[in-house]
């Protein structure tokens, strides 16, 4: 902490995977030596851009943000991981984000290294324009830093298609190249994957349906409470209709809806996705149904299965006792570090499934890893088949978060078997590599 001051989020994130590898170093005594000094360069950013983002609002005033770029570890691929643009974003934010991704990545099997970026930038309010001329800005330092086998940024909070859409083409206009692999998430008629703007949201639901198998249990007919209403909130919503459970809420940053009907996607996506307005502007539309609580707790209304999906922190140990008090059956991170170290304890110490973001929010990167692969082939595949890839590498990441933690002597701790299962992959390509 004496290192890297006044970085929480950062703090909190290593803190929770190194608590979880005590096992392993028992196992694996090379992984601890301290000659080796293997923790040390883990926690430690292969290199870390900070820069300024000028740019102009449509009145003529100019604003200056700061620009940031992780780039954690790239010991198993080109880093990887999201931008994100919200008021809140600092170094210890991107830290903790690019500190999570490199699990992450290592998890779903794929040659990606781990990495994060973004901005202070609030786009909320801004103008198309304005977003337009903040990306270009942005993307007029951050392209020298990028590239297909370097670093491929994608979405995160704020960063969605229309700003990944600025992004490329600024990269395009100052590289003079069509490289796609540089960026994730892009549109589906110039290099973007079928299933990437659904992949986080799907993949939650799907992992938190094998936790629930194995409990000889599935989501059909369960109620959901969701929070978010962002990107992966409104892909899981759409996944847990699929798979015949009733999703009641969603919320933003002012305040939550409980639909008891049930949450009409339709007109959620037409207000989030089309008019980019807020949830309360669902409940006057969505009639008697749906009611808007300001402020308040999302997780006040009982239901069997929880989805954290908005941000960090955001599901406190109060929380979980109001979920355990409602008989809460599953809990899936769709977001990153969404629930509280003292939650997690809680939830997992009364039998409640927990899939920490690490694995259960996986899924978006495994598609964009994906989208690289069909970039670099220089073909699309269907929607079916990213699907069918899709629900594979979800399976395959519970299934070796859950067997690493049986071998480790913790069963049915997905946080210690995931943390380990990703630490494995890393530290040994790591230790095979030198000291770099
Ligand atoms: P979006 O920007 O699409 O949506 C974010 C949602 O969370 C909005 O509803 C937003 O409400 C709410 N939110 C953001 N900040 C806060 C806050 N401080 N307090 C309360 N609510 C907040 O982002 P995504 O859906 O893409 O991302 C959501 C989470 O999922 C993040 O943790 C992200 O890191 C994680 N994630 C995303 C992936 C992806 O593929 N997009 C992949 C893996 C993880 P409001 O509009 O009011 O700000």
């Amino acid at each position: 902490e004496r290192r890297n001051p006044a970085q929480p989020e950062f703090h909190q994130a290593v803190r929770e995977v190194l608590e979880t590898l005590a096992p392993v170093f028992a196992a694996r005594p090379e992984y601890a030596d301290p000659a080796v000094a293997l923790v040390e360069r883990l926690t430690e950013p292969e290199r870390q851009i900070v820069f300024r983002v000028p740019w102009q609002d449509d009145r003529g005033r100019v604003h200056v943000n700061r620009g940031f770029r992780v780039e954690f570890n790239s010991a198993l691929g080109p880093y990887k991981g999201g931008l994100r643009f919200h008021p809140s974003v600092d170094i210890g934010v991107v830290k903790f984000l690019g500190f999570e991704q490199i699990f992450k990545n290592a998890l779903t099997g794929l040659g990606i290294g781990g990495g994060k970026g973004g901005s202070d930038f609030d786009p909320r309010g801004r103008s198309d324009a304005e977003v337009m001329r903040f990306c270009q800005s942005f993307m007029t330092e951050l392209h020298r830093h990028i590239g297909e086998h370097t670093d491929v940024p994608a979405g995160d909070i704020g960063v969605g298609g229309r700003e990944i859409g600025y992004l490329f083409g600024q990269y395009r206009r100052i590289t003079n190249r069509w490289e796609a692999g540089v960026l994730t998430g892009k549109g589906a008629g110039w290099g973007g994957s079928a299933i990437r703007p659904q992949a986080t949201g799907y993949g939650s639901v799907l992992f938190a349906a094998e936790m629930l198998k194995v409990r000889g249990e599935s989501l059909d007919g369960l109620s959901a409470v969701v929070s978010g209403s962002g990107n992966v909130a409104l892909y899981t919503i759409e996944k847990l209709q699929q798979l015949g459970a009733n999703p009641l809420t969603c919320s933003d940053s002012h305040g939550y809806v409980v639909d008891d009907k049930g949450i009409d996607l339709a007109l959620l996506k037409q207000v989030k996705e089309v008019e980019r307005g807020r949830v309360s502007e669902y409940a006057q539309r969505r009639g008697t149904s749906a009611r808007y609580v300001q402020g308040g707790r999302v997780w006040d209304v009982p239901a069997d299965v929880a989805f954290p999906s908005a941000t960090q922190n955001e599901l406190d140990g109060q929380d979980a006792r109001t979920l355990i008090a409602s008989g809460v059956k599953a809990v899936s991170e769709g977001a990153n570090m969404p629930t509280t170290p003292q939650a997690v304890r809680l939830l997992q110490q009364a039998g409640v499934a927990f899939g920490p973001g690490k694995a259960a929010n996986a899924g978006g990167v495994a598609v964009s890893a994906l989208e690289m692969s069909q970039n670099a082939a220089r073909i699309a595949w269907s929607a079916e088949r990213v699907e069918e890839e899709l629900a594979r590498i979800m399976g395959a990441i519970h299934a070796v978060a859950y067997e690493t933690a049986e071998r480790y002597g913790a069963p049915g701790d997905y946080v210690t078997g995931a943390n380990i299962a990703g630490f494995e992959r890393v530290a040994d390509a790591m230790l095979a590599q030198g000291v770099i």
